[in-house]
């Protein structure tokens, strides 16, 4: 299940070199070419799907095992403080290339790094209202 058009197809199936720092049957991990923070890495299934909602749950299990060893990894390789998972559904959350991806982002201290939200103050009814949303 490969897309013609789609770079991180030909890079996670080798036919665009990458930086590539974890590879097996399913996946490869690469280093972002505009990396937020030294060692920012992103975990490319080979097959593709547009986004987390099209993943299967083999696949969506597998993501989350691997990015635990590559966190524990990449902490301990990099010396990092902290590290951000982050995961970008379409575009209107930010993602701009349309082949799922798991970023990886080791956080050092005082690394100015912006990758956190502005807090909002819902009150509780508003709160209340979008859980009835959800669940209903
Ligand atoms: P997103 O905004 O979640 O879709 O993230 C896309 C990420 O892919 C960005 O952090 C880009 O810097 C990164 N990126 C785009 N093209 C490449 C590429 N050819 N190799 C490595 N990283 C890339
Ligand atoms: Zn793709």
């Amino acid at each position: 299940m490969k897309k013609d058009d789609c770079i991180f197809c030909k890079i996670a199936n080798g036919e665009i070199p990458s930086n590539t720092i974890y590879e097996d049957e399913k996946f490869r991990v690469i280093l972002d070419l505009g990396p937020a923070t030294k060692g920012h890495a992103l975990i490319l299934p080979k097959d593709h799907y547009n986004d987390l909602t099209e993943l299967p749950d083999e696949t969506a299990s597998d993501v989350m095992k691997l990015a635990k060893k590559l966190t524990i990894q990449m902490k301990e390789k990099l010396n990092a403080d902290g590290l951000n998972v982050v995961q970008n559904n379409g575009a209107a959350a930010g993602q701009t290339v349309m082949h799922y991806h798991l970023h990886l982002i080791p956080r050092y201290e005082n690394d100015g790094a912006h990758i956190l939200w502005e807090p909002t103050k819902p009150s509780q009814e508003e709160l209340a209202a979008v859980r009835d949303t959800i669940t209903g």
